[in-house]
């Protein structure tokens, strides 16, 4: 590894991940925290924590402040937990505007709302100008888990992929806007609380094996995490995986794979074959699911491996993200 940390080691894939492993799981490594889940349980209760630097901390979709919940509560409803409580920690650079403070609170509260859940304590601190750029956020959720065993260690042929929308708006969205693509309103965060969607999957008794958000490295870290951790193949069938032309086009723009780019509020669902079409149908209920597709099959063709199938019969392999991708995207 690296003699000094480099951006690629916060890239939510292949260095970030080692970074983990070699520092983190090394010193504090315990069962909990081993099995590398979004949010560790403890009985019936779930924990996670995140932080926010997001920039900019205003954007197409969503802001610091909605991200931030967003993301937290994210993480525990990808365990089947119920959002209730949530600390809130700001760091904040000295000359912030407190108009833009208020923004970034009242968006929390906005989507504390939607989840049904509180701030319960927190902390601010300020910091001298240019110690760091503006403002950053860290959110610790504690949920209640109401659908035991959801894991990502236990994907088996048994069950079928699904995508809960259209991938890579939030990372293709952040870049446009940080680099000054003039986007219009048509390119837009996906950034979305999903425990409603999560809530409703429960209630309908769907036999959900694992959920992740794909965050940071996007669907491919997601599908190659889940390859390793459950020891299985994921073939995707590329067709299926639905993107929208926006993000199509700033990615044959900069050459990158949606694959790769990052979301906020979309997140892939491992479910039991014969409930795969009655998941869709659930998803595809709220607005934020629409596009909701089952995109791939689990076999044991190669050992660990995401295969992408295109639909003239060839395939490759989909691999973990590495490089510097994009910093700050959350
Ligand atoms: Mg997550």
């Amino acid at each position: 590894m690296t003699k000094t940390i480099t951006l690629s080691q916060g890239n939510g894939g292949e260095e970030n991940n080692e970074l983990i492993k070699k520092i983190f799981f090394e010193h504090f490594g315990n069962p909990t925290l081993l099995k590398c889940e979004d949010s560790a349980i403890i009985g019936s209760m779930a924990v996670t924590t995140d932080s926010f630097t997001v920039k900019p901390i205003f954007f197409n979709g969503g802001d610091i402040g909605k991200l931030a919940v967003c993301g937290t509560c994210n993480d525990l409803a990808m365990m089947g937990a119920r959002p209730k409580y949530l600390t809130c920690s700001f760091i904040i650079e000295e000359g912030f505007s407190v108009e833009s403070l208020e923004k970034i609170v009242l968006s929390m509260k906005k989507e504390l709302c939607i989840n049904g859940a509180q701030i319960i304590t927190g902390d601010t601190k300020v910091v001298p100008k240019n110690a760091l750029d503006g403002i950053f956020i860290n959110t610790t959720g504690i949920g209640e888990v109401e659908m035991q065993n959801i894991s990502s260690n236990s994907i088996s042929t048994d069950d079928l992929i699904i995508v809960s929308g259209d991938i890579g708006r939030h990372g293709a969205c952040i870049f446009a806007q940080r680099e000054g693509i003039d986007i219009k309103s048509a390119l837009q965060s996906d950034c979305a609380s999903l425990w409603l969607v999560v809530e409703e999957l429960i209630k309908n008794d769907i036999k959900i094996t694992a959920m992740r958000d794909a965050t940071r490295g996007g669907l491919s870290a997601v599908l190659n995490e889940w390859a390793k951790q459950s020891n299985i193949c994921i073939e995707v069938e590329e067709k299926a995986v639905p993107i929208s032309k926006e993000v199509q086009g700033i990615c044959e723009l900069l050459g990158f794979e949606a694959y790769n780019l990052a979301n906020e509020g979309t997140f892939a669902l491992a479910v039991k074959k014969e409930d795969a079409q009655k998941a869709l149908e659930i998803l595809k209920k709220f607005e934020i699911c629409k596009n909701a597709q089952i995109i791939a099959k689990v076999s044991n063709e190669y050992s660990q491996k995401v295969v992408l199938n295109n639909e003239w019969g060839s395939k490759r392999f989909l691999d973990m993200p590495t490089g510097e991708l994009l910093p700050r995207i959350c």
